[in-house]
């Protein structure tokens, strides 16, 4: 049976009994809204004004005692029943990409009743029996026990009938497993030194937090579609496909009408996502055919990514009902955009402010300060920022000219950009009276920020008006590990400015030119990183090759840099990881993308052997069983089909050889012992022949009769919905 043209009846079908689901309507958003979260609201109508203050204590870092952690277990379990609740589970993060979770029932049974019971320790940690998650090594044979601990910082919430527990997972001797473990050390880190920095001008404030919007990009296809190819159900894209005569060349998708179909999809979604305390905010099509975009309203750092985690589950979830599936890979299809995961970054102190406005009231120097922190941060760590990431999907998209290239600057605009270059030229006048900051000729940017018009969309990393945008995030990934390094590297040149400020003062200078100063070194020290032109253009490549950039173009390469001793340095000395839990994660890493890779290779084989040369090898007698019935006739005129057969022919030949090749490079590959080197081999063996065999896959494709295709075509599974 043709499974493809099986599914194109199915979506026809579906297409002409599409029912409309009513209009989600405002009052029942509102109504819904964190209804499944143990929020603080509900906790204070379980919990005493005593275990309340414990509670928030805790959330600072204190320790609480059992009895305390029992009293919430118990309101939480009761809350969680009163919501039809009937299991719990510490929902964690591990290395795996995913979110982890194992189910305990609330009951038991005994002496033949029904009892529910939920401990504070079981609240407080738990011993999955994990053995086969990732450790990288981390954890050997006898110390295989992996623990849950919960993370008070992150609400509980009911997903399914199952009470979550947002929770960090570490090995029996205290190493990070997960992914949840360094981002909160991160966190806890640039609170410290951007709140001593927000001091320097506003004493009153006490603490400063991260934010995070993350933007989501991802494709929407018919089930029918998907499970008519091998590569979408096991590598989640196509590795063959041609081309659609119609692609993204007349832009009319982007912002264009939501179709139907998608939009009842999306108000599923933010329903469900509503009733999550997850603030979905805008909905629209993407750039490419069949490719979407949600974002939610910004949130504290470490709640953005547990919701934006629960939020890829949830939406993956509820494409099913809607016989969709949804593609969270960076490059589904070849030659069409990717998805990334743009990520919108600020600091906000506890008194409000957004430390990268400069339109907060009349404070230059403040901006300026954590501006010129931000970029030194990116240039001087941009390696390991680009080493964020890498992984295999994000290597197929990045620099596809759509995607910002594997090389990190920072696009500031017209505005900033001159303000800076006001401040490397300005002369530093030797005195002047405290809190005269305008007499430092500081050019007054608020004035400048609104012609803020000029928004480069191929910059990796934009300053968009109060927040910097990482673009070069992957759509599948778990934003956690692009945002611990960042909080990190700008933690790490807050301390140094600060450091700079304070010795400068301790010279005998005054506090506003000691801050201006260290502002303009900082500003010259990071001029690398700016780039303001098309980051696609060749042009760029070369320009940021004489800056004397790396450029990173796979994921193992990228990766090494993580074991640069610069930068281990960095993480160990403000322990945000370990070397051993360093190591541990590149090894994972590394293990992730050779196993990708073996994956692909298996599928590549499989869908050529068995439908690419069958529909070629029928055609080819199609064609000749045509010549020969010609000839009967006394037809001589077959040079068409002649020179089609020839043709058809010489790239089977092609396919053959290549496939054969594939296989003796894969056996010596195999063999390498070093996973570094084993992953490289990958990328520089294996990969550029699949490649090979793809375009001569995608050139039969336009050639072998329509019909006799099996796999879905790209123009297919875009457009036909
Ligand atoms: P764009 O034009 O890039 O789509 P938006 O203003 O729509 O920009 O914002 C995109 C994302 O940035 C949203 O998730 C939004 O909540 C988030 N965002 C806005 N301000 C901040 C901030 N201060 N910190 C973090 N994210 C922010
Ligand atoms: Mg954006």
């Amino acid at each position: 049976m043709n499974l493809r043209k099986l599914a194109i009846k199915i979506i026809l079908k579906r297409a002409s009994n599409q029912k409309r689901t009513s209009e989600l309507k405002a009052d029942s958003l509102e109504k819904h809204f964190g209804e499944l979260v143990f929020t603080k609201e509900v906790m204070r109508k379980y919990l005493s004004k005593n275990v309340m203050k414990v509670v928030e204590r805790w959330e600072k870092g204190e320790k609480i005692s059992l009895d305390v952690a029992e009293e919430v277990a118990n309101a939480m379990k009761q809350w969680a029943l009163s919501k039809g609740a009937t299991h719990y589970t510490h929902w964690f993060q591990p290395l795996t990409g995913l979110t982890a979770e194992k189910h305990d029932s609330f009951f038991t049974i005994r002496n033949g009743k029904l009892l529910s019971s939920f401990s504070g320790e079981e609240l407080l940690q738990q011993e999955p029996d994990a053995s086969s998650l990732p450790s990288g090594g981390l954890r050997s044979t006898f110390e295989a026990r992996g623990y849950t601990a919960w993370d008070p910082t992150s609400p509980a919430f009911i997903y399914g009938n199952t009470l979550c527990i947002p929770s960090v997972y570490i090995s029996y001797n205290g190493d990070a497993l997960d992914h949840k473990t360094p981002l909160l050390r991160s966190i806890e880190l640039i609170n410290k030194y951007a709140t001593q920095v927000a001091k320097l001008f506003n004493p009153e404030v006490e603490s400063v937090k991260p934010t995070l919007g993350p933007e989501q990009e991802f494709f929407l296809i018919d089930e029918a579609f998907f499970m008519s190819r091998p590569d979408l159900v096991l590598a989640g894209r196509t590795i063959t496909g041609a081309p659609p005569a119609r692609g993204q060349q007349l832009e009319d998708h982007y912002f264009g009408s939501i179709p139907e179909r998608v939009k009842n999809f999306l108000q599923d979604v933010e329903l469900e996502a509503y009733k999550l305390g997850i603030p979905l905010k805008t909905r629209h099509n993407e750039v490419a055919p069949g490719q979407y975009e949600v974002a939610p309203e910004f949130e504290e750092l470490n709640i953005a990514v547990d919701h934006n985690q629960l939020l890829m589950d949830l939406m993956d979830k509820i494409a099913r009902k809607h016989h969709f599936r949804i593609l969270f890979h960076e490059k589904p299809f070849a030659r069409i955009n990717g998805s990334g995961k743009h990520n919108n970054w600020s600091l906000i102190t506890n008194t409000g402010i957004n430390l990268f406005s400069p339109e907060e009231q009349n404070n230059n120097l403040r901006f300026l300060s954590f501006l010129s922190a931000t970029l030194c941060a990116i240039n001087e760590y941009r390696d390991l920022l680009r080493a964020s990431i890498a992984s295999y999907g994000n290597d197929l998209r990045l620099g596809g000219n759509e995607a910002p290239p594997p090389i990190i600057s920072v696009f500031l605009g017209k505005s900033i950009s001159k303000v800076l270059e006001q401040i490397e030229k300005e002369k530093i006048p030797e005195n002047i009276a405290a809190k005269e900051e305008m007499k430092l000729n500081i050019p007054r940017i608020p004035d400048l920020m609104r012609d803020n018009t000029d928004r480069n969309r191929t910059s990796p990393f934009a300053f968009t008006g109060n927040k910097f945008e990482f673009r070069a995030v992957g759509s599948s990934a778990n934003n956690a590990s692009a945002m611990t390094v960042l909080n990190t590297i700008v933690a790490d040149k807050l301390n140094e400015f600060l450091q700079s400020v304070n010795s400068k003062i301790q010279e005998g200078k005054e506090k506003n030119i000691a801050i201006f100063e260290t502002i303009k070194e900082f500003v010259i020290r990071s001029k690398n990183i700016r780039f303001e032109g098309d980051n696609y253009s060749k042009e760029w490549f070369e320009e940021a090759k004489k800056r004397g950039f790396n450029i990173y173009y796979s994921t193992p390469e990228a990766l090494k840099v993580y074991t640069h001793t610069k930068n281990k340095e960095l993480f160990t000395k403000y322990n945000i990881l370990t070397d051993k839990e360093i190591q541990s994660r590149l090894n994972i890493q590394l293990e992730r993308y050779i196993k990708t890779m073996e994956i692909e290779y298996s599928l590549m084989n499989e869908i050529i052997r068995t439908y690419i040369i069958p529909s070629v090898v029928e055609y080819k007698h199609k064609l000749a069983e045509t010549m020969r019935l010609m000839k009967e006739i006394d037809m001589h005129d077959s040079k068409y089909e002649y020179d089609l057969l020839t043709k058809i022919t010489s790239e089977l030949r092609s396919i053959i050889r290549r496939i054969e090749n594939l296989e003796t490079e894969k056996r010596e590959v195999e063999q390498i012992q070093d996973l570094y080197e084993k992953a490289l081999a990958y990328r520089k063996r294996i990969f550029p022949i699949m490649e090979e065999l793809r375009e001569i896959a995608d050139s039969l494709e336009a050639r072998v009769e329509d019909s006799l295709w099996k796999l879905p075509k790209y123009r297919e599974m875009l457009f036909l919905r």
